[in-house]
């Protein structure tokens, strides 16, 4: 079976036990995971807090720092292969996304790196001859980035680049589901030549790890994915040390289709949007808002995209839908479609769990027209399932697509621009695409409100984040 370590002060170490982690293609463990406990967290949190403190780090300048990001960026495209398939093994996502998820990641330290020298404070004209007032922008200090099972190199990525651009030291708590792409990139970080403790690997469980680092008092900076029962637990955790916090959790994403819109076009954007990374996706378009008038139609092409699938292995090139993370996953799901069917839900296609090992679950569509509140409407899944509320008005389509906690995303399909915008105005989400769904880019910032949480991941917003300011009055 595969061994991995943890990275903890510039070395590879065991934690205090070790755990198994299963093939979700398979069910059956394939590698030992070291699991950190409160010994492992107080030495990585220590050790960035002396990197933050002393050592080289403080005293590299931001382009120095901006060129070992550099360098990091082209060893994770260099190592781009080794890692998918890492991820793949470990998280059952499909090498197809995995492959190209990676060189996002790339592109992500890329940004990054160039921004660590354009982090600028500000001179203040303040009504005083004799003064010169000014702003830096200080690094905030330790940073505890803490991620799911779901695209852990990429929401790894948007806190680590930013965090480092910014002059601060992390301690990554990678998920105790999928660990190994994080354990690995430990290994590419040491290669670039990051000073010891400037960067720090862990993982382990809820209770004896993350919350052990959200606590801990040398922590200054949360940033924080995962669900919203999780984030509470991390808010009461920073209790304790007051660091501030950034919350990238769930999403329950309204993709909304009116009668005018090019259906072959959302169909596609749908049908990825939804069942991309068999969707374990925060962003999923997992309520289709539909106008009465093209219910059936486009229904009719969703489903026949949706039946029209291929799953399969993950490491195959050609499979388009994988295996859940985990089986705790797609129990959950079981169980939320089951309910939403005994609630009035109408299977529009798929929901039978496949024959066979593995934690696969099939693209499934369920028309809750008739049970808008059904619980496949109101919970995030966090799996390949659609649930379909038919509306008659614009504003009918407004008043859904906002009758949630969450404030994601949102997706509006339509040939007005003016109905555009007056959705864009009236939408409450963190992003809407219109006529597109899913796009990222390093440069654009993103994030929620509500039980999506707060802070924003990308862009130049993401940095200074990770920055506090200090101002200087200087007597002349
Ligand atoms: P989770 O909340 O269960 O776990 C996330 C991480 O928190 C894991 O590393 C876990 O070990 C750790 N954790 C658990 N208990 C903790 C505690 N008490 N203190 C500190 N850390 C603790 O999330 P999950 O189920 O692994 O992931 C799914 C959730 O993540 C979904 O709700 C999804 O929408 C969300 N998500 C959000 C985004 C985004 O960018 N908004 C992206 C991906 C996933």
């Amino acid at each position: 079976m595969d061994r991995f370590q943890l990275y903890i002060d510039g070395q590879f170490r065991d934690g205090a036990a070790t755990f198994q982690s299963l093939d979700p293609a398979t069910g059956t463990p394939w590698a030992e995971m070291p699991e950190a406990r409160e010994a492992e967290v107080n030495a990585a949190v220590t050790a960035a807090h002396r990197a933050f403190r002393s050592g080289p780090w403080p005293k590299l300048t931001a382009t120095a720092r901006g060129k070992l990001l550099m360098k990091l960026a082209d060893l994770v495209q260099a190592a781009a292969p080794r890692l998918a398939a890492l991820e793949t093994r470990d998280t059952g996502k499909i090498i197809r996304e995995t492959s190209a998820q990676i060189a996002y990641v790339a592109d992500y330290f890329r940004y990054y790196a160039g921004l660590a020298d354009k982090i600028e404070g500000a001179h203040l004209p303040i009504d005083k001859p004799d003064m010169e007032v000014w702003t830096r922008r200080e690094p905030v200090g330790v940073v505890a980035a803490i991620v799911p099972w779901n695209s852990q190199l990429f929401l790894s990525a948007v806190k680590i680049g930013p965090a480092l651009a910014a002059g601060c030291t992390v301690v990554l708590k990678a998920s105790e589901d999928g660990p190994a792409p994080m354990l690995e990139f430990a290994r590419l970080v040491h290669e670039a030549g990051f000073p010891a403790g400037v960067f720090n690997v862990i993982t382990g469980f809820g209770p004896t790890c993350g919350a052990v680092l959200t606590r801990h008092p040398l922590v200054d900076h949360i940033a924080f994915t995962g669900g919203p029962e999780t984030a509470r637990a991390v808010v009461r955790g920073s209790a304790e040390n007051l660091a501030s916090t950034s919350l990238e959790l769930g999403g329950k994403s309204p993709f909304i289709v009116f009668d005018d819109a090019d259906l072959d076009s959302a169909a596609n954007a749908q049908v990825s949007g939804i069942f991309a990374a068999t969707g374990q996706s925060c962003v999923a378009g997992s309520r289709l808002l539909v106008q009465s008038s093209v219910k059936d139609a486009f229904l009719a092409k969703l489903k026949a995209k949706a039946e029209a699938i291929r799953i399969a292995a993950p490491d195959e090139m050609t499979t388009e839908v994988g295996p859940l993370c985990t089986l705790r996953q797609r129990d959950r799901i079981e169980r939320l479609v089951a309910e939403s069917l005994t609630a009035g839900a109408r299977l529009v296609t798929g929901g039978q769990t496949p024959e066979g090992a593995g934690f696969y679950y099939p693209p499934t569509i369920l028309d809750c027209s008739s049970v808008p509140d059904a619980a496949s409407v109101t919970q995030e899944l966090f799996g390949p399932v659609l649930s379909v509320v038919a509306f008659e008005t614009e504003d009918e389509a407004l008043e859904i697509a906002n009758a949630t906690q969450y404030g994601l995303a949102s997706g509006v399909f339509t040939a007005s621009l003016t109905r555009a915008h007056r959705m864009i105005r009236g939408l409450r989400a963190g992003v809407v695409w219109v006529n597109t769904y899913r796009a990222v880019s390093p440069i654009a910032p993103f994030g929620g409100s509500g039980l999506s949480g707060h802070g924003r991941e990308g862009g130049l917003a993401a940095a200074l984040d990770y920055t506090t300011v200090k101002t200087v009055w200087l007597r002349t």
